[in-house]
């Protein structure tokens, strides 16, 4: 079983995941959490707003692909490949008058990057997945997009956003990260690239024998 964001970071956590590792919470990395968490709360106390002047879907709004609906931090989602189980809290989900599904994420960085980085890519890919599994025949709809905004990691203003469909590419390379994932929680090693700059950082610190 494991958490959609764990993998998305660096496939060597399954080894960590299946071997219970303790993480190392270091202090800059429970400041990020802390502003994260920070920023989730506004946006949850400006949507709940917003939330109340909504009313429940019925079937007939599910079903009628040019109604808005919105789901707002509540739509759990799950993709299973056994037997692995991999689950997700989605911050939120929406389907626009044009009849597309759309899968948001809010990320901080402290500058805006060229294009999204691949680990917050994965991580809305598996959401998509995970909502396409989990939900998508309680609903009607034309396609499932994502979007990705970054905040200013200090004043939480928005510095850009990227969007795109979840698509056949996006589906492989969903498929292929799974697979790699899955093998090394399995105890055997794909080979993968490991980036020197996230061992530095990663929680698993010095335990992990993967480590650049
Ligand atoms: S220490 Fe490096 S290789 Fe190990 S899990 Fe963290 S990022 Fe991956």
């Amino acid at each position: 079983m494991a958490d959609f964001a764990e993998f998305g970071y660096c496939p060597y956590r399954a080894w960590h995941l299946s071997r219970g590792t303790t993480p190392v919470v270091r202090p800059e990395t429970a400041k990020a959490m802390e502003i994260g968490k920070t920023i989730h709360e506004n946006l949850d106390r400006g949507h709940a707003e917003k939330i109340s002047a909504l009313r429940k879907a019925t079937e007939t709004d599910r079903l009628d692909k040019s109604r808005p609906l919105e789901f707002y931090r509540n739509l759990r989602v799950h993709l299973y490949r056994r037997p692995f189980l991999y689950l997700g809290k989605i911050d939120n989900v929406c389907r626009k008058t044009d009849g597309n599904f759309y899968i948001a994420e809010d990320k901080t960085t402290r500058q805006l990057p060229s294009s999204p980085w691949p680990d917050h890519l994965l991580q809305v890919y598996t959401y998509c997945a995970g909502m396409a599994g989990t939900h998508w025949r309680r609903y009607s709809a034309k396609y499932l997009c994502w979007r990705i905004t970054y905040r200013d990691k200090i004043t939480t203003e928005i510095l850009g956003e990227f969007g795109g469909f979840y698509d056949t590419l996006s589906h492989d390379t969903l498929l292929t990260s799974l697979e790699n994932f899955e093998t090394i929680y399995r105890g055997d090693d794909p080979g993968l690239e490991v980036n020197p700059n996230k061992c530095i950082i990663c929680r698993y610190g010095t335990s992990c024998p993967f480590r650049k």
